[in-house]
């Protein structure tokens, strides 16, 4: 069995095993933005044997990219390639067993619904709140899990947005207004921190597709510089429009 020899290190690992593989070879993950962390996580879940993986993003590759994502190279960038679809490239010449299909488009409210319809997880790449709170809200409405993720300087925080759980306006009760919060643009990030909020998220998505028992329910913040990781108990609000008791969605 070919899977027997490609995923063996995964598979003698017992949070996974044989059954985990083959819930694995079947799952279905959209990755919403293809950038610093959405490059590592598509590498993470292609490389892990995920059967599907939908990678949506309407940027083109730059030359300032590739500090920190991880699937592209000076090639991409010379010909402008679509991140999507450049990633997908690599990804196939990587696992060419997974199922890779490339949407070049911004998350907005016309599409989301497509974009997450037919998957068993949601992986937050992007970099901006109101993608997140637009696929918070869809998610929801479908009670479908996503794990969200942020990265700024040296520092990230994920939080895995399960149906019965907490969600983003648990937290936040509205979307930041753009211009209000720092970017990577100005505040800067470091490769490292992308990599491990990857891999964290990654590594919670196999735990959710797998049905692990282990699944993070903390909200989990690291700061590298400071060489600080703490996790943070989240409760769903009550004065949450999605959680709260006057919202349609239940516990
Ligand atoms: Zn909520």
């Amino acid at each position: 069995m070919e899977g027997s020899s490609r995923y063996g290190r995964q598979i003698a690992f017992k949070g996974v095993g044989e059954d985990g593989q083959a819930r694995l070879s079947r799952a279905r993950a959209a990755v919403i933005g293809v950038g610093a962390l959405g490059t590592a996580i598509a590498n993470s879940l292609a490389r892990a044997g995920f059967g599907f993986v939908r990678l949506v993003d309407p940027d083109r590759v730059e030359l300032g990219n590739l500090q920190r994502q991880a699937l592209f190279d000076e090639d991409d960038a010379a010909a402008g390639s679509f991140k999507a679809e450049a990633a997908a490239a690599r990804l196939s010449r990587i696992n060419s067993t997974v199922v890779l299909e490339p949407i070049v488009a911004r998350v907005d409210a016309s599409n989301v619904d497509a974009v997450i319809g037919d998957v068993d997880v949601v992986l937050d790449g992007t970099d901006n709140f109101e993608s997140r709170y637009l696929v918070n809200d869809a998610c929801r409405r479908r009670r479908l899990p996503w794990i969200y993720g942020g990265v700024l300087g040296d520092s990230g925080v994920s939080m895995n947005v399960l149906p019965d759980g907490p969600c983003l306006r648990c937290l936040m009760p509205e979307a930041p207004e753009p211009g209000s919060y720092e970017t990577t643009a100005e505040a800067g990030v470091l490769n490292q921190i992308t990599a491990i909020i990857a891999s964290i998220e990654s590594a919670e998505a196999m735990k959710i597709v797998i049905g692990s028992p282990r699944v993070r329910r903390t909200l989990a913040s690291i700061s590298l510089w400071d060489a600080s990781f703490h996790l943070l108990e989240v409760a769903r609000a009550p004065s949450c429009p999605l959680c709260g008791p006057s919202a349609n969605v239940r516990r």
